[in-house]
């Protein structure tokens, strides 16, 4: 096996899905923890504490106590390289995750085991269904009272429309729980207690009627294991790799990550089932990972993530290719070539230069601005990769300096934060207004901080009367200009300078599109 063969072979790159509270904070410093790349349990809240204190902007977020920014996290464990993407949680900031989500090859979601599929569970899954994306479940908070591991299940099943098959099965719950019967390894693995950060103690056993069961188990706890065992078997398909690299099933573990229990059957689990780096949609074919000429895309940018350099990271995603730091790569947008001289590596705890990457990996690339999200970078070739979500924001609001001289400063801040991704804004033909566009209200809050802090300007946002926003395109700019002219009072230019309709309500939107049959009015706009 070649060099670039065996190390995308060794990649795993992934997200974590959950509601908020089912614990994928908790799990993910589990992981970290499991696989070396913390010492302590904490740690990754620790380092979370640092850096709120370092920037100002992420007040909204200490306040909240919410998270805000994603980052990526990056260990090893039994040869095998991971890159987790971490996603904020709270629904108003979706849109970030969603274009995290793009940047991955398989997503682990966790549920918690007293609520099942809650509503944001269900969302981010579509999202990953969109893409085919491989899942496994994590069922957690065993240690306390749950529901029936059968109902789960169903509950999964029932709902996500997804074929499941438990790789552990839970002995007990609450303060009657035991442990786990691995059932792709046929191991029992007991919880101990007392002992914490400690690895789960395997116990292989030679099938269900090994007597060692008996030995370590009450008898009624293994007689209902026996049972449970013998109805999953009936019940539920066998593991198939094939369905589960389609995203059609999904291997179930239980566990409790605040115990570090069942995190290291997990963990095992994805480093033998999870897919390596996967081919990259674009808009003339699919590109291989094993491609020898470097490529990528942009999935996110981060302003000011070190207030001492007022620069930006954009993350980019590997998609082929073996990188090397000082690389010169195309930027295929603005088709100026850019040598890449100090891309970043994010480790568990700390950030490095990356000296080489691969496939799979992400690395951040500091900039001033040009990069944005969807742009793609590669050797030459002019790739268009697809599939980054842009969405048409639900909510709309007017933002005005609190200082009128300030008009212009503001203006600029705001062609930033849309380049960036952070929201979307649009100046009005008509008064000059600007009107910020976001997907969840928190957002509001969160610009108006940034803007503050960031830029010095310090502003309002106003209620308005706006509905939605469409972006307007026809092939003919003739018939465009008729529109815009007849339409001036509703129109505005988005930072890109593209034209955008802002409804009133939903008849206004109609009515408009009933006038204007050749118009199209887009929801969504890929990015760049
Ligand atoms: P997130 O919002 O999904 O990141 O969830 P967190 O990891 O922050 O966890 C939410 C709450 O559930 C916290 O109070 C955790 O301590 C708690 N928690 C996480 N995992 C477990 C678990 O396995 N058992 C129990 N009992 N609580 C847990």
């Amino acid at each position: 096996m070649g060099m670039l063969e065996d190390r995308v072979a060794n990649r795993r790159t992934f997200a974590i899905i959950a509601h908020p509270d089912a614990g994928k904070t908790t799990l993910t410093e589990k992981l970290l923890l499991f696989g070396g790349a913390i010492q302590l349990a904490g740690a990754v809240k620790t380092r979370g504490e640092q850096r709120r204190a370092r920037s100002d902007w992420m007040k909204v977020e200490r306040e909240r106590g919410i998270s805000v920014a994603s980052s990526v996290m990056t260990f090893d464990y039994r040869e095998k390289t991971f890159n987790l993407l971490d996603t904020p949680g709270h629904e108003d900031f979706s849109e970030d995750t969603y274009r995290t989500l793009t940047a991955v090859d398989s997503a682990v979601m966790v549920l918690d085991g007293a609520k099942g599929i809650e509503s944001q569970t269900r969302k981010l899954f579509e999202v990953c269904r969109l893409r085919d994306m491989p899942i496994t479940t994590f069922i957690n908070k065993f240690d306390r009272e749950a529901q029936d591991p059968f109902d789960l299940l169903d509950d999964i099943e029932q709902t996500l429309a997804l074929d499941v098959v438990p790789a552990s099965w839970p002995i007990g719950m609450g303060r009657n729980f035991l442990g786990c019967y691995d059932l792709f390894n046929d191991r029992l693995v007991l919880v101990s207690k007392g002992k914490n950060n400690h690895m789960d103690e395997g116990i292989t056993c030679n099938g269900l009627e090994d007597p060692q069961l008996d030995e370590l188990l009450p008898a009624d706890a293994v007689e209902k294991l026996r049972e449970d065992i013998d109805m999953v078997r009936g019940l539920c398909p066998e593991f198939e790799v094939d369905a589960f690299l389609e995203g059609t099933m999904t291997p179930v573990y239980f566990g409790s990550a605040i115990n570090n229990f069942g995190v290291e059957t997990l963990l095992n689990g994805l480093t033998e089932t999870a897919p390596s780096p996967r081919f990259a949609p674009s808009a003339d074919r699919n590109i291989s990972p094993l491609e020898p000429k470097v490529s990528g895309f942009i999935f996110k940018i981060q302003a000011n993530m070190d207030p001492k350099h007022r620069d930006r990271i954009a993350f980019m995603r590997l998609v082929s290719g073996h990188f090397k730091r000082g690389a010169k790569l195309k930027h295929i947008r603005s088709e100026k070539t850019m040598n890449i001289h100090n891309p970043v590596l994010f480790l568990a705890q700390d950030r490095e230069l990356a000296e080489e990457a691969w496939p799979g990996d992400i690395i951040g690339i500091p900039n001033h601005g040009n990069l944005r999200i969807g742009d793609a970078l590669t050797e030459g070739e002019a790739i268009r990769f697809t599939g980054i979500p842009s969405f048409a924001p639900e909510l709309l609001q007017k933002v005005r300096p609190v200082d009128p001289m300030r008009a212009k400063h503001l203006g600029r801040a705001l062609v930033q934060l849309a380049e960036e991704g952070a929201a979307r804004t649009f100046k009005t033909r008509m008064g000059s207004d600007w009107v910020v566009g976001v997907v969840g209200g928190l957002q509001f809050e969160v610009l108006a901080d940034r803007i503050r802090t960031e830029y010095d300007i310090p502003v309002n946002f106003e209620q308005t009367e706006l509905f939605t926003a469409r972006w307007v395109e026809h092939d003919d700019p003739r018939e465009l200009k008729k529109f815009t002219d007849a339409n001036q009072a509703s129109l505005a230019e988005d930072h890109d300078e593209a034209p955008v309709f802002l409804a009133r309500n939903s008849w206004h939107l109609e009515r408009a599109e009933k006038d204007w049959p050749n118009i199209k009015f887009l929801k969504t706009k890929e990015q760049s």
